[in-house]
């Protein structure tokens, strides 16, 4: 978020920013990022934030409790932008050109991951989920077919999955398993465990391209990594 700030400031200069931002869930490692946005800080800009129905004390609550005066300095209330934030009601909206739709996934509390299509192709973002009878997840197969992209939960390997089938994250087989399932273009491996570093996570990439090979399909494999970009040029009707 603090990077994404920076570089929407840059990209968009001294123009006002008018924003969506689609939230999966309020857990601690995906809100974090939020009061070190900089568009918060700019009086000229609107922004919406859209999450998840129901999160246990409210999405306003959890958005803004995080800046109270005990874990950070400036109240949300001194904020000088425009912020708008409301709990998806309706899970098949458009912003600008992108038609968006949410999907709950198995994580504990509200989450949702987002199909979003735009004109230039399709993406699927499932920062945290367990598919439900893992890569056999019916409803979730739907939700994803065909995308261009898939950001997916893939924490474990096989072997971590077993000591925490539960937990709401997903392990490496059953996201490639989806994946081939759902007719994905390109998979990539996501919200990485802090314990593992880089060879594990090349490691991970490896397996989960051999298994690709092994079942014959086309698909991409690799890990995201902070300051990625991923193209996309895949124009289709909306
Ligand atoms: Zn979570
Ligand atoms: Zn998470």
């Amino acid at each position: 978020m603090r990077l994404l700030g920076r570089s929407l400031v840059e990209e968009f200069g001294q123009q006002p920013l008018t924003l969506t931002l689609l939230i999966s869930h309020t857990h601690w490692d995906h809100i974090q990022g939020l009061p070190f946005f900089a568009p918060l800080y700019d009086a000229r800009c609107r922004l919406r934030i859209l999450g998840g129905e129901g999160a246990r004390k409210g999405l306003l609550a959890a958005l803004t409790g995080q800046m109270e005066s005990t874990y950070f300095p400036v109240p949300f209330s001194k904020l000088p932008s425009n912020i708008e934030i409301e709990e998806l009601r309706e899970f098949n909206f458009a912003v600008g050109s992108t038609l968006v739709r949410a999907h709950r996934a198995n994580h504990p509390g509200v989450c949702v991951g987002y199909r979003l299509l735009s004109p230039d192709g399709l993406v699927c973002f499932f920062p945290d989920a367990e598919p439900r009878t893992g890569g056999a997840d019916r409803e979730m197969i739907d939700f994803i077919r065909d995308a261009d992209v898939l950001i997916l939960d893939s924490q474990y390997s096989l072997a971590e999955y077993r000591k925490h089938t539960g937990w709401g994250h997903g392990c490496v087989e059953d996201s490639v398993a989806l994946a081939l399932e759902a007719g994905v273009h390109r998979l990539v491996l996501f919200h990485h465990d802090p314990n593992h570093d880089d060879r594990m996570i090349d490691s991970f990439v490896r397996h989960a391209r051999a298994l690709v090979k092994k079942r014959g399909g086309k698909l991409k494999v690799d890990a995201a990594r902070e300051g990625m970009t991923l193209r996309l040029n895949h124009r289709r009707a909306p």
